[in-house]
């Protein structure tokens, strides 16, 4: 299995349904510690790039996830537009034409570097960095040990699902939610939900 344009461009489409699937609980995740615009932020983000891919119709995996990173940028809005959209943009100039399972990891830590450098969160700062950055790192042990690409991104999957768990104790350190100190405790952290079903998506759209 390899990351070819047809299965990026799967990928972008499984997480505007997933995404839009579960708009209502993203936005109740948002409303709870932030503007409560988050589920719809990320659904108009992504119908953008479902167009733009219509569209543009690109010849290459790194080609769909640029232009989806461009469409996530314009379009998505508030904080997680430019940081999804930064990250998918640097996730498809590191994977270029498609990519095998340790290719998919480099351009996963890519997006996971975009992220961090535009957004400036750290471990802990209770973002989607929270859940990304494990989830890349599982990516990786896992694409060493098995090869598998559909199996890496499930270990992806849950490690994600662990990270936003782990950010229902944090303290927010950036973003909006930031702005209520302590009181943020408790909550999941929104865009941690969302980065579940984006990775998610990657792990469906490669099952063999
Ligand atoms: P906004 O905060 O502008 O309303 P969204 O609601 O679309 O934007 O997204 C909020 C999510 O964005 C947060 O739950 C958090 O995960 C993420 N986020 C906010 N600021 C940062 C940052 N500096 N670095 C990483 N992620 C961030
Ligand atoms: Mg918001």
């Amino acid at each position: 299995m390899i990351l070819d344009t047809a299965t990026a461009v799967a990928w972008i489409r499984r997480a505007y349904e997933l995404v839009r699937a579960d708009e209502a609980r993203l936005t109740r995740l948002d409303t709870a510690i932030g503007d409560g615009d988050h589920g719809a932020n990320l659904t108009r983000g992504l119908a953008a790039a479902e167009i733009a891919l219509d569209e543009k119709q690109p010849d290459s995996a790194g080609q769909a996830l640029i232009t989806a990173g461009r469409s996530l940028i314009s379009k998505t809005g508030g904080a997680s537009g430019p940081l999804y959209g930064n990250g998918f943009r640097q996730a498809g100039k590191e994977l270029r034409e498609e990519g095998d399972v340790a290719a998919v990891a480099d351009a996963l830590e890519a997006m996971l570097r975009g992220i961090e450098e535009l957004g400036g969160a750290l471990h802990g700062d209770k973002t989607m960095v929270d859940a990304l950055a494990p989830a890349v790192a599982a990516f990786q042990t896992s694409a060493s040990a098995t090869l598998d690409l559909h199996a890496a991104g499930q270990a992806a999957v849950a490690a994600a699902e662990a990270g936003l768990a782990a950010t229902v104790p944090m303290q927010a350190r950036k973003g909006r939610a930031s702005y209520l100190g302590e009181r943020s405790i408790g909550h999941e952290d929104p865009g941690a939900a969302s980065t579940v079903l984006i990775l998610r998506a990657l792990a469906e759209v490669t099952a063999p």
